[in-house]
């Protein structure tokens, strides 16, 4: 029985910092029909407080807690290991890792940390990894949409460092598994138990079915034709409105 909907925010909710049409309506739907929901995001340009804050600016009823960035995933990581990072990380960044050590870094983390991905920083990494520290990532997403444009994301510079350096980047947010089961642990449901649904058809939709959870791919945000097609096992809806619309009112 599904008990937990896991939210991508980013398409799947707003998109161009504006809430997408009906996706207000349809979260308080899921909430008042008793759906524990939890918001996922792979955004490496803002803090998991900021996400919450601009979610109910918008209008989305939602409490910190309910939120999990990747970000954030790194943040907890970083400290149970005791870690000192080299930040390749957006500005707007900076304070969800603001009170760690940065000098004298065993640990690389990688977003997308726009003109920072620059020769002189992604060389520096370089360096590091080739002395042992791990690369820690925000995801392997390939390009993000924001304006009507896609856009390079993080994916493609953390294979250009595994490829240079010969390692293997730890991924922490999507589409990693334990990404997903510390958000299902959280929310108290077993895989079987929660729907993801997202916009991203292998970050999102693969990943997530990997784990066991089931998967609904909508066609709106960074959705491109026959995207479907790649995960043929999973639901696909045009928007979370119509994913709403079916879940709650079929017969
Ligand atoms: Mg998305």
């Amino acid at each position: 029985m599904l008990k937990a909907v896991l939210l991508d925010i980013s398409g799947v909710l707003t998109e161009d910092g504006e809430a997408l049409p009906g996706a207000v309506e349809a979260v308080a739907r899921l909430a008042s029909s008793g759906f524990r929901l939890r918001f996922l995001t792979n955004t490496s340009r803002k803090t998991s407080a900021a996400v919450c804050e601009e979610l109910k600016r918008l209008g989305f009823d939602v409490a910190p807690e309910q939120v999990f960035t990747a970000p954030g995933a790194i943040r907890r990581h970083l400290e149970r290991h005791r870690l000192r990072p080299y930040l390749l990380i957006h500005e707007n960044l900076e304070p969800e890792f603001a009170d760690l050590p940065g000098d004298a870094p065993n640990a690389v983390v990688l977003g997308d940390a726009e003109q920072r991905l620059d020769y002189a920083h992604l060389d520096e990494a370089f360096r590091l990894l080739l002395e042992g520290a791990p690369l820690i990532a925000v995801g392997t997403n390939r390009y993000f949409r924001e304006n009507g444009t896609l856009h390079l994301d993080a994916g493609p510079f953390v294979r250009a460092l595994e490829v240079a350096a010969g390692s293997e980047a730890r991924i922490l947010g999507k589409p990693s598994g334990d990404f997903f089961r510390a958000v299902l642990e959280e929310a108290g449901v077993e895989p079987g138990e929660a729907l993801m649904v997202g916009d991203d058809v292998e970050c999102d939709v693969l990943a997530a079915m990997e784990v066991g959870l089931e998967a609904c791919l909508v066609r709106s945000g960074k959705y491109r034709q026959g995207d479907e097609a790649r995960a043929p096992e999973a639901r696909c809806e045009a928007s979370l409105a119509a994913l709403v619309e079916a879940l709650l009112d079929a017969p």
